[in-house]
């Protein structure tokens, strides 16, 4: 579906069987992260509907929203595959129309991480599009990624701040064989960086395997991490232990903390974490 009259059409006719309404936004070119959502969706909601937009409000200017992979035909067919009821795949035109001129900020947990290195457009991108979203489809349950922790907790704090009611849904980070997370950017690896980027889910598991408990120092954690990142010849974006609920820094482990990492590999940039679990 294009537009949003038929959404709201098919979402209404949904919602007189008293079906329970599910949302998974994307940006398409699909891969088994989101069909993990998808599949969620459909497990949990009675009526799914899963967006392909990819949302150039969230891109800043030196970023890859040209380059960005669409793949619109095989979304379409993963998509109902998985369990999706309709595919919402809009034009600009129609999230954006001309005159436009209404933009979400939500602050907080967007200061820092990739709201500080991508710059604040970002999620202000992405909290834009998702309300707008929201307030098409009026889900009960909206899906993402843990990839995206941090886009969780800016969901999170946009749903609560104007009290929309949907159930936000977190779900794991679906990865390869070699560990790597599933990413729709990962096609701009060559066979060498490919190789290579298994270093940050490598980097997360050293990190794990030197906390000891509670008192484990961030210090010690960040350095596991970054000695795995360096063997690959990785120069991270960011690197830190934040806490999983507001992204404050933390010194030591605590009850668990979030290690989050960004890291640029050739055209990539991809991002992983972990919460670190006290032993
Ligand atoms: P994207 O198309 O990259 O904007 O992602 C759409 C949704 O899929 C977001 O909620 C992401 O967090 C989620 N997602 C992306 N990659 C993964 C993954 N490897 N595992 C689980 N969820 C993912």
């Amino acid at each position: 579906m294009r537009s949003i009259a038929d959404v709201r059409a098919a979402v209404a006719e949904a919602r007189s069987r008293d079906a329970a309404i599910g949302l998974v936004p994307t940006m398409g070119a699909l891969h088994e992260g989101h069909l993990s959502l998808i599949r969620r969706a459909r497990a949990d909601t009675d009526f799914v509907v899963v967006s392909l937009f990819v949302n150039p409000t969230q891109f800043a200017a030196n970023e890859d929203l040209g380059a960005y992979p669409r793949s619109e035909e095989r979304d379409a067919a993963l998509a109902a595959g998985a369990g999706a009821d309709v595919l919402f795949a809009p034009s600009v035109e129609e999230i954006y129309p001309s005159g436009f001129a209404t933009t979400i900020h939500v602050g907080g947990v967007t200061e820092v991480l990739d709201g500080e290195h991508r710059g604040p457009a970002h999620f202000d991108g992405v909290a834009t599009v998702v309300a707008k979203l929201f307030q098409i489809v009026a889900p009960d349950s909206a899906y993402f990624g843990q990839k995206d922790a941090q886009q969780v907790l800016v969901i999170r704090r946009l749903v609560r701040d104007l009290d929309i009611p949907v159930r936000i849904v977190a779900c794991p980070t679906v990865r390869e064989p070699d560990g790597l997370a599933m990413s729709s950017r990962n096609v701009y690896l060559d066979p060498d960086e490919r190789r290579r980027a298994t270093a940050l889910n490598r980097a997360l598991d050293a990190a794990q395997a030197v906390v000891t408990g509670p008192q484990t120092s961030a210090a010690s954690v960040l350095d596991a991490a970054r000695r795995v990142l360096a063997d690959a010849a990785i120069d991270p974006e960011y690197l830190e232990l934040r806490s999983p609920h507001d992204l404050a820094e933390v010194h030591s482990i605590g009850d668990g903390a979030l290690l989050a990492v960004a890291a640029r590999v050739g055209r990539a940039r991809l991002i992983d974490n972990r919460i670190m679990e006290a032993q």
